[in-house]
């Protein structure tokens, strides 16, 4: 067992323990950074598959996320953007597929007034809700009592207008049935973002990449750190008390004044607390759960949807894939389309054999791009559910009610521990830019605490 001793040792080498360490540095504190698995990057992760750079985890890049901008102007990494060019697809509940430009899908006309109308509605609460303190919204409590899709139909009788709206907070977002959160939660993941009106854009909230994969980013600033990184370093005991904390994992041991617990908040409680922590916080924490979303990636040996004048932009709330964009990796002169199934739909699609599932997600991609779609060359399916360090896609949201009630303790330090990841953050909330907000953050709070 290696013993070492640092001023603040970091739980976690996701995006936000990684820079939560590198501003600690930067202030000449000293850290050591103790990571479960066997590569940093935690939800970012990029790899070649079957030939075929992909990103299994995090890629998109928008232009409001400006300390993720920041971090890739810092590292030196390029952004190339996603293609756009041509037409997007829809599919209704009838199943017929309609091709449409701009954002508004192409509906029966009272269906588009009521999609309209909804999203003024929702950029209005939106915009009196602070990100970082939703729970302070005066209806804050009444707004998180009542499920998102319970709200949607107290809105609209229109049903195809509430699928429409819900799917991009549900299934897009928060990756839970619209009834298992509260509309508090998806006003606050849309105040995350600026407006309800930029989640509806996939031009803003997809636009951007990174030349190699943003797994680079924890990637560059994990090398910069260097040996203070420690990889297959699982902590599993915490000992703290106001002199500091000493982190145990199985090949190393950290004695600090602080620690930083980057880890993602359903996975707080997998570590062993000497002493346990205290009770708001071990109740608050059973609040929060994973989302769950399958990211599927299709490589073809050509683009073929450009060809036959489509974006590759394509949306459903009646398909098994929900969504699905041109994800052609730079430079690669392959096709490459991802598409996303959300959660009940993901248990649907796990309980049947591995063949019939690619077989059911390549049939639904052929109905947004035609019976091409069918035989790709490369399929591979990001099964976060199954990552024993994550545990879901993308990130943690309160159960009902959960918001008002614990919110305002979500980022509160525990003596010496301080928490620090993208499903705590207000702004960038469940993005990465929020997870390098909560790093900047919390190690800012540290460092005014240690006098440094
Ligand atoms: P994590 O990345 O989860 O890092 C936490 C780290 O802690 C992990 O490395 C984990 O192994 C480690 N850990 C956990 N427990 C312990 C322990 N006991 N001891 C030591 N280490 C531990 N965001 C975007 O901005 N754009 C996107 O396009 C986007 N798409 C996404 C697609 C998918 C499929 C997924 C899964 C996520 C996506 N996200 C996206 C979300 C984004 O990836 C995350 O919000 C962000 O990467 C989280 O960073 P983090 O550091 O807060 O947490």
């Amino acid at each position: 067992m290696q013993k070492i001793e640092r001023d603040v040792v970091v739980i976690g080498a996701g995006a936000s323990g990684l820079t939560a360490a590198t501003e600690l540095r930067k202030a000449g504190l000293t850290v050591a950074v103790l990571e479960a698995r066997d590569r940093v990057g935690g939800r970012l992760w990029t790899d070649d598959i079957d030939g075929a750079t992909l990103e299994i985890g995090g890629q998109w890049v928008s232009p409001d996320q400006d300390a993720l901008i920041e971090t890739l102007d810092d590292l030196g990494l390029e952004t190339y953007e996603r293609y756009r060019e041509g037409l997007n697809v829809y599919i209704g509940p009838t199943g017929e597929k309609r091709t449409f430009e701009g954002e508004i899908f192409p509906v029966a006309a009272q269906t588009e007034q009521e999609i309209v109308t909804l999203i003024e509605k929702l950029d209005a609460l939106v915009a009196e809700i602070d990100p970082d303190q939703p729970w302070a919204h005066p209806l804050a409590k009444d707004l998180d009592e009542i499920s998102f899709s319970r709200w949607l139909e107290t809105q609209t009788e229109d049903e195809e207008a509430r699928e429409n709206i819900g799917m991009f907070i549900a299934g897009a977002m928060l990756t839970k049935p619209a009834h298992a959160f509260s509309a508090l939660q998806a006003l606050l993941m849309a105040a995350s973002a600026g407006s309800f009106s930029n989640l509806v854009d996939a031009d803003f909230i997809l636009d951007k990449r990174v030349v190699g994969g943003l797994q680079q980013v924890p990637l560059l600033l994990a090398e910069r750190l260097g040996d203070d990184v420690h990889l297959n370093s699982p902590v599993r005991t915490l000992r703290w008390g106001p002199d500091g904390v000493t982190a145990i994992s199985e090949n190393v041991e950290v004695s600090a004044r602080f620690a930083v617990l980057a880890v993602p908040p359903i996975l707080i409680s997998r570590i062993s607390y000497e002493p346990p922590l205290p009770r708001r916080q071990q109740q608050l924490h059973q609040h929060l759960s994973m989302g769950f979303v399958i990211k599927v990636h299709a490589v073809y040996s050509t683009p073929f949807w450009r060809t036959n004048g489509l974006s590759g932009t394509a949306f459903s709330p009646y398909e098994l894939v929900h969504e699905a964009y041109d994800n052609s990796y730079h430079g690669d002169p392959r096709g490459t389309l991802v598409g996303f199934v959300a959660d009940e739909a993901a248990d649907g699609v796990f309980a049947v054999s591995e063949e019939e599932r690619k077989q059911r997600i390549l049939e639904s991609l052929s109905h947004y791009y035609g019976d091409e779609a069918l035989t790709p060359e490369v399929f591979y399916l990001s099964d976060w559910g199954s990552e024993e360090w994550t545990r879901g896609a993308y990130a943690a949201s309160f159960d009902m009610g959960g918001l008002a009630r614990y919110g305002a303790d979500l980022r509160t330090p525990v003596g010496p521990i301080h928490f620090s990841c993208s499903d705590l953050a207000g702004k960038g909330y469940q993005h990465v830019d929020g997870a390098i907000r909560m790093g900047i953050e919390t190690a800012a709070a540290i460092v005014e605490r240690a006098g440094a």
